[in-house]
């Protein structure tokens, strides 16, 4: 008896195992038929200026609606696009989509697109931002590519030439969830950064964790004597943008400045403020 229960136990492990594999080798089919298909969609969620509420910048946001699950969030959905060899092909889609969608906004607005770590590692990133600039005839200037700190971890000189590279031809340079990675402050020093996003965990934690609020107004100081723009991500709550507007935190994205939407939506809004 106790050999057929520990057989039962273990049939039924290698069965929610199989269950699991199962179920992403059903989502893996699902997204690759949804980047053939055109499922995927970019939408854009407003970055404002804290002082006067401005939007200066939206950010590019991956979005996949799925015909029998509905949304499938891009934390799901981009980690497989990595594994399965599709954030290449993704990330240029993302690009041409956002270049072309900033040339309808007013020419001070910006536009800042997430770029995955492996996007570094097959040599044409470089090739794929210039193409999407000179196609869409957007400015330089007026791209910003947001990164993480796993980008920088790639060994090599690679990822700092290729960046130092963006950066000569006029892109903002991003780095994107401040204060979760390791944040080795020689990253501040190495790289041409133009901007550090605090990540919105600390936002999120901000009213009850005099922790929190210790870790961003130290990286506010850090970015603002650096010479860098820091955007605070996560603000749902007035009293957290009254705090990071107080401590001299210069940009602000959250839903209490709005959702990331369609672009014809976002443009609507933003002519519509101006
Ligand atoms: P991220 O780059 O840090 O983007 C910010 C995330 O915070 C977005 O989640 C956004 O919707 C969310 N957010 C903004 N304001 C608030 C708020 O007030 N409260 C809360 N709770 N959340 C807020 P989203 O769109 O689900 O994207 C998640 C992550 O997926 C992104 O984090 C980024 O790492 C990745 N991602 C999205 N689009 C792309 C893309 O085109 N390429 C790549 N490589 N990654 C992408
Ligand atoms: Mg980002
Ligand atoms: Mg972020
Ligand atoms: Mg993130």
């Amino acid at each position: 008896a106790a050999k057929g229960e520990r057989r039962g136990t273990c049939r039924g492990f290698e069965a929610s195992m199989d269950a699991a594999a199962q179920e992403k080798n059903r989502l893996e089919q699902d997204l690759r038929a949804a980047v053939r298909e055109g499922q995927l969609a970019v939408h854009y969620q407003p970055i404002v200026d804290l002082q006067t509420g401005a939007v200066e910048c939206y950010e590019a946001l991956l979005r996949w609606q799925h015909p029998g699950r509905g949304a499938v969030p891009p934390d799901v959905f981009v980690p497989l696009a990595e594994e399965m060899g599709l954030i290449d092909q993704i990330g240029r889609f993302v690009l041409a989509s956002a270049c072309r969608a900033a040339m309808g906004w007013p020419e001070h607005v910006k536009v800042a697109v997430n770029v995955s770590p492996l996007q570094f590692r097959n040599g044409n990133l470089l090739s794929t931002v210039i193409n999407a600039l000179s196609s869409s005839g957007l400015p330089a200037e007026r791209l910003e590519l947001e990164i993480t700190e796993a980008v920088l971890m790639e060994k090599g000189p690679r990822p700092a030439a290729i960046i130092r590279n963006l950066r000569a031809f006029g892109i903002g340079i991003s780095l994107d969830d401040f204060g979760t990675g390791y944040s080795s402050l020689s990253y501040l020093l190495n790289y041409p950064f133009t901007k550090i996003k605090i990540d919105k965990s600390f936002i999120l934690n901000l009213q009850e964790e005099p922790n929190s609020r210790a870790v961003i107004r130290a990286v506010i100081g850090l970015g603002r004597s650096l010479g860098l723009t820091v955007a605070a991500e996560g603000i749902e709550r007035e009293i957290e943008r009254d705090y990071l507007r107080g401590e001299g935190c210069t940009q602000g994205q959250g839903y209490l400045f709005g959702k990331a939407e369609a672009a014809t939506t976002a443009h609507g809004k933003e002519t519509r403020a101006a």
